[in-house]
């Protein structure tokens, strides 16, 4: 399914990435255990933030097709199909969004949406009960304070039944352009992996990247991030043999670093391009079947 319609995502905004047909060199146990060392003892400020400077142009190089992986047409569309998001994927979202936005175009519709059969329409994303809920009392919200159209500012989003201030960013950023940090379970986990903050608290976590990445960059770092968790740096088995961003990458080793091992781990459709900027052949090292959900944390 495409979304022919969809918002672009703010590309371009980051600088010049690296030449993809030059593999990017793998960092050795020994040189990752030195920028372990740095960052453990605290890293200084203009260190830090050269560093990720460089892993946000790899980052934009090995993940050209970054974006909003929810379909949708309109910031409506978005606010739905984020609320259905929680604790689901974004394919099984997907799968239920073009018959949910075809039966509810407007946020009246979702207002005065018949309980049994909106629960019966979005069963398939879990917790189902609770997101009917949002998206009646979100659609009743927007007809009742906002005429019926989704307000675009964070403070008028965050008031909405259902929409927390992830949700908010994930609809300022890729429905009105305006730029915000994601915080979801991916992003969390790997700018803390990363070296680039140690706060835990999502909010937390927002402002300090905040702090370290451009405005402009803010929308596409979230996607670059979260394509990078859900493609190569996953949560139990990282594929550091074949991660473009291993010399930059205190936690390199924490997943094989053996480059066929690595490759293995490596998914999702963009896996030829993944592997061919750090110079592995794609038919060297088939992805192991199973593993790690693509969607999870
Ligand atoms: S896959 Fe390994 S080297 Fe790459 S970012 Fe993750 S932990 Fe670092």
């Amino acid at each position: 399914m495409t979304t022919a319609s969809r918002s672009a995502p703010q590309r371009g905004a980051t600088p010049a990435a690296p030449e993809a047909a030059t593999p990017v060199p793998i960092a050795t146990p020994r040189s990752a255990a030195r920028l372990a060392k740095r960052v453990a003892a605290g890293e200084p400020a203009l260190g830090r933030s050269r560093r990720v400077a460089r892993m946000l142009r790899m980052l934009a190089a090995t993940h050209p097709d970054a974006h909003c992986e929810l379909d949708f047409t309109t910031p409506l569309e978005l606010a739905v199909a984020t609320i259905l998001s929680a604790q689901s994927t974004d394919k099984l979202v997907n799968s239920v969004t073009p018959a949910l936005f075809k039966r509810y175009p407007t946020a009246l519709d979702y207002a005065q949406a018949d309980r049994a059969e909106l629960e019966e329409m979005i069963h398939s994303t879990g917790f189902f009960r609770n997101k009917a809920n949002s998206l009646i009392g979100m659609g009743t919200a927007v007809v009742e304070k906002h005429d019926g159209v989704l307000p675009h500012t964070l403070e008028e989003l965050v008031a909405l039944p259902g929409i927390g201030r992830k949700t908010a960013n994930v609809i300022l950023g890729n429905a009105f352009g305006i730029p915000g940090i994601t915080v979801d379970t991916h992003f969390g986990r790997l700018v803390r992996r990363w070296g680039w903050t140690t706060e835990e608290d999502p909010v937390k976590v927002e402002h300090a990247i905040g702090e370290l990445v451009p405005k402009r960059d803010w929308t596409m770092v979230s996607h670059y991030v979260i394509f990078h968790g859900r493609r190569v740096c996953h949560a139990r088995k990282p594929a550091c043999g074949a991660c473009s961003l291993g010399t930059d990458c205190p936690a390199f080793g924490t997943g094989p670093t053996d480059q066929v091992q690595a490759a293995k781990l490596v998914k999702g459709p963009s896996r030829p391009h993944l592997l061919a900027m750090v110079g592995i052949p794609d038919d060297e090292a088939p992805p192991a079947a199973g593993g790690e959900d693509a969607d999870a944390p």
